[in-house]
């Protein structure tokens, strides 16, 4: 019987689960994906969680301990960098600590260190990652090649316009409508961690909702690195989060271009860095009002209403000011 690895749906799921699958699965491990957040893993992860932090902390708890007696390992990276100059949250790499000091009969934890930042430390890690399935060294770079091809792939369908939720539908083999096929008539574009973005409990299915308001959706995953640097190059102090800048990047972007009618930014409650950027995001949409913009707070007590009401209201702002846009046009003759 396979070896059963288990990957909790939640944090950077998000950014690398067809990654993550491809190795595990190439070295003949099965991988075993928690369910979609529900108030339940929620309330499992909370009962459990000792102290106060953001809601994406919290969820992971709930998704670790539906996931704990199916699998033989956890796989729970200790995420330290991801790109060369950024550092991301310091909760990515205490997570594992965490998890074992609190849930000590959780099943044996894979605690990969991740830090590009540190020479050779990636490959130190996938070949310590890879060896608990295949001792063979040659069997295991080739699987991380392979992941890599799949990984491409996986952000270049991003690129080509569907979300980061989509685009792990689409390796899994879920059929996803082309962009060009969909019948969308405002271009909104959405900005913040992307396991709050993309995690439907976590942000109260927005994306769906927008979807229904006839809303193209663009995200900070759809536009070059380059075009994320060039969208803070102002700023007079790097940002050293690596969600942090690619939010500000893209949302400077976003609120600079002309094919955007508006721009929403959604924060954690809890979380210390989207509290700092928010104020400059925030500025930047103040000084810049072509783009509709607005941010929205979510943490386990917001509403579906509440937000409801207030995506309903935005959407109609952007379709008035398009009219009034328009109708300014016509008097000018254009
Ligand atoms: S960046 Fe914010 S939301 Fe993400 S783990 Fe850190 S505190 Fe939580």
């Amino acid at each position: 019987m396979a070896i059963r690895v288990g990957i909790p749906r939640a944090l950077l799921y998000y950014r690398f689960y067809p990654l993550w699958k491809t190795f595990f699965t190439e070295l003949g491990a099965e991988v075993i994906v928690s369910e979609p957040t529900t108030q339940e893993i929620f309330r499992k992860g909370l009962k459990k969680f000792i102290g106060d932090t953001c809601l994406p902390m919290k969820l992971v708890f709930g998704h670790v301990i539906t996931l704990a007696d199916k699998v033989d390992y956890l796989f729970i990276p200790r995420l330290v960098s991801i790109e060369k100059d950024t550092y991301l949250c310091p909760h990515f790499a205490g997570l594992p600590d965490v998890l074992r000091a609190i849930m000590p009969d959780l099943p044996p934890i894979l605690d990969t260190y991740f830090n590009v930042r540190k020479k050779g430390v990636t490959m130190r890690s996938i070949y310590e990652a890879g060896k608990r399935f295949d001792k063979n060294p040659r069997r295991i770079y080739l699987a991380y090649q392979k992941a890599q091809e799949v990984y491409k792939k996986f952000l270049e369908r991003i690129r080509d316009g569907i979300t980061p939720q989509e685009a792990i539908q689409a390796f899994d083999g879920e059929e996803v409508p082309p962009v060009k096929e969909r019948k969308e008539r405002l271009n909104i574009a959405l900005v913040g961690n992307p396991y709050t973005v993309y995690d439907p409990f976590s942000s109260l299915n927005i994306i769906q909702k927008l979807r229904k308001l006839e809303a193209r959706i663009y995200t900070s995953e759809m536009i070059p690195d380059e075009t994320i640097e060039e969208g803070i190059r102002a700023l007079s102090k790097r940002i050293y989060w690596t969600f942090g800048k690619e939010t500000v990047g893209a949302a400077f972007h976003y609120l600079d271009s002309k094919e955007i009618d508006g721009l929403i930014y959604i924060i954690s409650f809890e979380c210390g860095p989207d509290s700092l950027l928010k104020e400059i995001v925030d500025d930047k949409a103040r000084k810049n009002k072509k783009v509709a913009y607005m941010s929205l707070v979510i943490d386990e007590h917001t509403g579906e209403t509440g937000i409801d009401t207030r995506l309903d209201a935005f959407v109609e702002m952007i379709k008035r000011r398009r009219r009034s846009k328009k109708m300014e046009g016509e008097k000018n003759g254009k």
